[in-house]
């Protein structure tokens, strides 16, 4: 091996550019290919700096069975030292996790030749170059060392963050589902219903598909709650509410329209089925038996009303509800507990 002793600066300069060069070339800092770069910039060896030189002259940069070829033929083989091999197998390791944490979290490659550098800077330049190296690498390590520490730092903080993340979105969520709920019967309320027959519409529009719209509203409601009481009259929603819901399926939509008014809203659906399931509704509604669980009190029945239009024959959104709705009208003024259609 041949190499000329440098001045500390020198020796100091060369291995920064050594750290630099090798790494941007995606070189881990392994001592032999580190004493191969140091020799090359360092001028210590003409014949070694030929062949370099013509590697990257043919392509442009060096790779590691390169580097080793050349270890294994300029340099003694118990070079380096055990000291430097040592921290070569920590450094490498340590370099390796830290490349799958910069790659896990994104951290650009720049910062990590950055900490490169820093570690060179802060290399205390010796008269001896292999004092210099040694010292180099263990800063190397060290760096490594508190890049992981920074970086298992930041993991800590990015799940913490992911967690906060997923409790406000669980409790926007909440907060959508509340908006957009009537407490009583916890049906669609009449937000939710304003919002969703746009989207109906414009479905069946775009599919040519059939539109169908059931108003509904609870007959002589007043007069119950007067001879029952509010509370009673709650339920009584509540019961109208079930039976709603289950006689609808699957894209279907009931909302709360008003107090004690509900809307069907019927996706694929043309106006006769839609009267036809209207009546079903109204006989459901008409055979329930409402008793007072409390004091096993009879309160006879109620009836509704229901109006349905379609949306083909209204031609808007707001004219399929001013249809059910003038429908529904009309059901009432029929005497009540009946389907009419628009
Ligand atoms: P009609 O057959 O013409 O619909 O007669 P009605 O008495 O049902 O109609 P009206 O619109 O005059 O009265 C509706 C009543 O519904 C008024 C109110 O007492 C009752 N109501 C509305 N919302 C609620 C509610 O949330 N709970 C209770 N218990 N009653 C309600
Ligand atoms: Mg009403
Ligand atoms: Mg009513």
């Amino acid at each position: 091996m041949s190499e000329t002793v440098k001045r500390p600066e020198e020796a100091h300069h060369i291995g920064q550019l050594a750290v630099r060069e090798l790494n941007s070339m995606s070189i881990p800092p392994f001592p032999p290919y580190y004493e191969v770069w140091f020799s090359h910039l360092g001028k210590n060896n003409k014949n070694l700096s030929t062949e370099i030189e013509h590697e990257l002259g043919v392509r442009k940069r060096v790779n590691e069975a390169f580097l080793k070829s050349i270890h294994g033929r300029y340099f003694r083989s118990n070079t380096p030292s055990s000291d430097i091999e040592h921290f070569a197998t920590q450094l490498l390791s340590e370099t390796n996790a830290l490349k799958d944490l910069t790659q896990r979290f994104g951290l650009s490659a720049t910062e990590f030749r950055q900490d490169l550098d820093d570690a060179a800077q802060q290399a205390q330049a010796n008269d001896d170059p292999e004092t210099t190296a040694r010292r180099l690498l263990a800063s190397l390590v060290e760096t490594a060392h508190k890049a992981i520490t920074r970086n298992a730092e930041l993991e800590r903080n990015l799940h913490d963050a992911a967690e906060k993340i997923n409790t406000l979105q669980s409790s926007i969520e909440a907060i959508a589902i509340d908006a957009n709920t009537d407490f009583l019967t916890q049906l669609r309320n009449r937000r939710f219903f304003d919002a969703a027959i746009k989207e109906f519409a414009a479905q069946a529009h775009s599919e040519n598909a059939p539109l169908s719209l059931i108003i509904s509203d609870i007959d002589h409601f007043k007069a119950f709650n007067d001879t029952w009481g509010h509370q009673i009259g709650d339920q009584v929603i509540k019961l109208v509410a079930s039976v709603l819901k289950d006689n609808v399926k699957g894209q279907d939509l009931v909302a709360r329209y008003g107090g004690e008014e509900f809307a069907v809203v019927l996706p694929n659906t043309a106006l006769h089925n839609a009267m036809t399931l209207a009546d079903k509704i109204r006989i459901a509604v008409s055979n329930r038996r409402l008793v007072n669980k409390n004091t096993n009190t009879d309160l006879g029945r109620i009836t509704m009303s229901f109006g349905v239009a379609e949306f083909a024959n209204a031609g808007s959104i707001e004219a399929l509800i001013q249809d059910a709705d003038d429908a529904l009208y009309a059901a009432k003024n029929a005497g009540r507990d009946c389907v009419v259609s628009a």
